[in-house]
């Protein structure tokens, strides 16, 4: 990410970025918000609870206006998919008991990505990318695997990143404590919140 962004002018650039949730958001959109033109795109089937799907979209809104007050010239924008939990059961088939950061989150990235590479493309964004690598919990290896292959199926260039170097988590949850962001403790599928 880092040299993408290093060797050439991204101001004028636009970039749709995938948001899991406030928290991950909040260090990804500090370190970009003056590199690039952001869009935070809340897509994820995967949180198939109507309540918590709803009340992390609302927290990640929120930080936007709060990032957007404390950095002038932000301009971060807020954008929100449609609430399709079946999608995400359709990929999980028959992957319900694997562990996280196995093959059924895998698929879980794809779907996300998938449908963000689409957008990004249908409304002229220059990238795509996602905040899925800021968790150490998820193998930011195979998160920019299946997003450099989606980018070339879909016509689109991914923004390769691992947030999680450079102390990237740690900042998130400081960012979290500092703005008094609502942190979930599972990942988002209610196979995660039984412990997988
Ligand atoms: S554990 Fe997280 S990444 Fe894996 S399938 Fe569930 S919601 Fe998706």
């Amino acid at each position: 990410m880092d040299e993408i962004l290093a060797c050439e002018d991204t101001r004028a650039k636009s970039l749709l970025l995938q948001c899991c949730c406030a928290p991950c958001s909040s260090h990804c959109l500090t370190v970009l918000e003056d590199k690039i033109s952001i869009t935070a795109y809340y897509y994820n089937p995967n949180i198939t609870d109507r309540t918590e799907h709803d009340k992390r979209a609302e927290e990640l809104k929120r930080l936007v206006g709060i990032l957007n007050s404390e950095f002038p010239g932000a301009d971060i924008e807020y954008a929100e998919g449609p609430f399709e939990p079946e999608k995400f059961f359709e990929v999980a088939r028959g992957l319900e008991q694997e562990p996280e950061r196995g093959a059924r989150c895998a698929k879980c990235f794809e779907l996300r990505l998938r449908e963000t590479a689409r957008k990004a493309k249908a409304e002229g964004y220059d990238y795509f990318a996602t905040t899925l690598t800021l968790s150490p919990l998820k193998d930011a290896r195979l998160i920019n695997e299946i997003g450099e292959r989606i980018a070339r199926e879909e016509g689109v260039s991914w923004l390769c990143s691992d947030f999680k170097k450079k102390e990237g988590f740690k900042h998130s949850v400081e960012l979290s404590d500092k703005y008094g962001l609502y942190r979930q403790d599972y990942c988002g599928c209610p196979f995660s919140k039984r412990g997988n």
